[in-house]
């Protein structure tokens, strides 16, 4: 029997199967060897609407080297999380704060030229772990649990300030988890949690889900797990950043009432069955499009080789539609896509092999970045589409199926009023 992993409950709903796929991101360095393949499906909780891998694939598998650096990409909305963060304390400077899930320490590393000493991250990835440590910074390289949270507190103290950034989504022992966050918090602390916003991607078909992210929380679902730890949600912030993701800040007080899941469910699990059952035509719909262009001739190629990419090319089914995914960073280059087994090679390819029609697999927020670095691609005639949301690039097929799918609204639930005093 699978259990949900925040609320316990036992009654779950499959919305999705994408049958079995090697994992997105671990490119292939050559093809001679068969690639692992997982089966991917995400599940509805009935009682409380987070939609979830039931079965993930073992976090080891994942994290004991991760190749995956945040400081490849760039964060702006680091000075607007730090800017709020102090709107929410006295003398902020001379507060404790720790980083979960730190990566490579582009956030500790922020808040170090803020003029903040009394910070420490923790981190399970060893390469990048190793990264941080280089760079000066005070890091622990251990998963985060109830145990090491224990072992944190006696040695430090507790933290006025926990910040959780693109990691909640990945864990599978929420419970544990959610602990190990309230022993570490001072009476009263801040805790800021940033998370990819699910809801977008219900409204948007987006289906490149990713086996690393076991947990697809919306705003009410991330409100009701908060509210069951005592944390309160003071103020939350949306930015593009890998498509849509949530900032929330909250800080921990006793006596407040639980975001009961009754309050959002009549209108959350219609969105995610829907979601689900449009699949099945979209990915149809999606794939003989671009069956439709090879079949004219186009020469087709991909840009981006990144686990939103490897994901789409996999659930739609079309690597063979393409002749090889572009990528600029060395890193990535020489390899293969999983699945696929698409060829990474450097972005000049798509003039020199007289590419007509790239599917852009980059955020948005960079899509401008390689339109211009590749100006004379498009004056020669190729064409970009996205195929991630939120992009207004999207393929043509893409906007005619949202405009026919509708989605649906759901209501966020009304904020509490902030009645926790900041860390003294
Ligand atoms: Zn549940």
């Amino acid at each position: 029997m699978t259990e949900c992993r925040l609320c316990r409950g036992e009654s779950m709903t499959e919305i999705l199967n994408f049958e079995s796929h090697p994992i997105a991101h671990h490119l292939m360095p050559d093809i001679s060897k068969k690639e692992p393949s997982y089966p991917f499906s995400l599940f509805f909780c009935n009682s409380c609407g987070l939609i979830q891998i039931a079965q993930p694939i073992p976090a080891e598998i994942f994290y004991s080297n991760y190749h995956f650096f945040t400081s490849w990409k760039d964060q702006p909305q680091i000075p607007i999380i730090i800017n709020e963060m102090e709107s929410m304390l006295d003398s902020p400077r001379q507060k404790k704060i720790l980083d979960v899930g730190c990566n490579d320490g582009v956030f500790l590393d922020a808040l170090k030229k803020h003029g903040y000493d009394s910070i420490l991250g923790i981190e399970p990835s060893r390469d990048v772990y190793n990264e941080c440590v280089k760079k000066g910074l005070p890091c622990i390289n251990e998963f985060f649990t109830k145990n090491s949270a224990l072992n944190i507190v006696s040695e430090h103290g507790r933290f006025d300030v926990v910040a959780i950034r693109h990691v909640l989504e990945h864990i599978q022992d929420l419970g544990d988890f959610m602990e190990a966050i309230s022993l570490v918090l001072a009476p009263n602390g801040v805790v800021i949690i940033e998370v990819p916003d699910f809801y977008y991607n219900l409204k948007s078909l987006d289906y490149t889900a990713w086996e690393e992210h076991v947990n697809y929380f919306t705003s009410e679902t991330l409100s009701h797990l908060l509210s069951l730890s005592g944390i309160h949600t003071v103020k939350s912030e949306s930015v593009l950043f890998s498509g849509s993701v949530m900032i929330f800040f909250g800080s921990k007080c006793s006596g407040l009432p639980e975001i009961s899941p009754s309050s959002y469910m009549d209108k959350l699990a219609p969105l995610a069955m829907g979601y689900g059952a449009f699949w099945p035509k979209f990915r149809d719909r999606v794939s003989s499009h671009i069956a439709g262009l090879k079949g004219e001739g186009k020469n087709i190629a991909a840009y981006g080789a990144g686990a939103r990419l490897s994901s789409f090319i996999n659930f739609f089914g079309i690597g063979r539609y393409l002749s090889f995914v572009a990528d600029d960073q060395v890193e990535k280059q020489g390899k293969f896509m999983p699945g696929s087994l698409l060829p990474i090679v450097p972005s000049d390819e798509l003039e020199k092999s007289r590419i007509n029609v790239c599917l852009l697999g980059v955020n948005s927020e960079n899509e401008g970045k390689v339109m211009s670095r590749h100006k004379n691609f498009i004056q020669n005639g190729g064409v970009f589409y996205s195929v991630l949301p939120p992009s207004v690039m999207l393929l043509p097929v893409w906007a005619k199926a949202i405009g026919e799918y509708g989605g649906g609204e759901i209501q966020h639930p009304p904020s509490q009023p902030p009645n926790c005093r900041s860390p003294p």
